[in-house]
């Protein structure tokens, strides 16, 4: 089983990917946490991530597809794995059904989590505090907010139609999002 989970910055894709992940036994594919893994371990193009994130804006397409590639390709995580912000983009959704194609996989449940604007900056603001990320100051939340409509939200039309999406109340507390996601992959 593979499974996307989308939404906005703020939406708790990390927190219901990481429950699945321990009910289900899948892999998460964080690519907000790949790309910070690459600034943590100053890699050729950890600085250039870096300054991206920073001002809340995306990465290249193809540092992330690249990022992605491997992983998909691991036999070990096959039919294993948990997206946890990507696709960010038409064109990183579209790679993401060719990659799979490609290794003979599919998406099997895609989460769309739904949490309005004032939520998702009282949420990141609370983040900021626990988690201390340079990304979650107020003035790039609005920028990756921003981004996100713009370039996210396309991505919505691309998936919305197709039997396995489902849309959840991303503003529900922790639990009932968690255990409406388990009914789904349940039934
Ligand atoms: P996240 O941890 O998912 O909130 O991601 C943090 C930041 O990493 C985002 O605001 C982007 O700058 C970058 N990022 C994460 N995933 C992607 C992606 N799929 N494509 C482009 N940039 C990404």
């Amino acid at each position: 089983m593979n499974v996307v989970i989308f939404g906005p910055p703020g939406a708790g894709k990390g927190t219901q990917a990481q429950n699945i992940v321990n009910k289900f036994n899948l892999h998460q594919i964080s690519t907000g946490d790949l790309l910070r893994n690459e600034i943590k371990n100053k890699s050729e193009i950890g600085k250039e991530i870096e300054e991206i994130i920073s001002k809340g804006d995306f990465a290249t397409d193809e540092i992330v597809n690249k990022l992605i590639k491997n992983i998909i390709h691991d036999p070990q995580k096959k039919n294993k794995l948990i997206f946890d912000g990507y696709p960010r983009s038409i064109s990183q959704a579209k790679n993401l059904d060719l990659l799979l194609d490609n290794s003979n996989q599919k998406i099997d449940f895609i989460f769309f989590l739904n949490v309005n604007k004032d939520t998702i900056v009282k949420r990141i603001e609370k983040r900021k505090i626990l988690e201390k990320r340079t990304d979650d100051d107020l003035k790039t939340i609005l920028k990756r907010y921003d981004t996100y409509m713009e370039t996210t939200m396309p991505v919505l039309d691309f998936y919305s139609s197709r039997t396995y999406f489902y849309e959840i109340d991303g503003s529900e507390k922790i639990e009932v999002i968690s255990s409406k996601i388990e009914q789904i992959i349940t039934v």
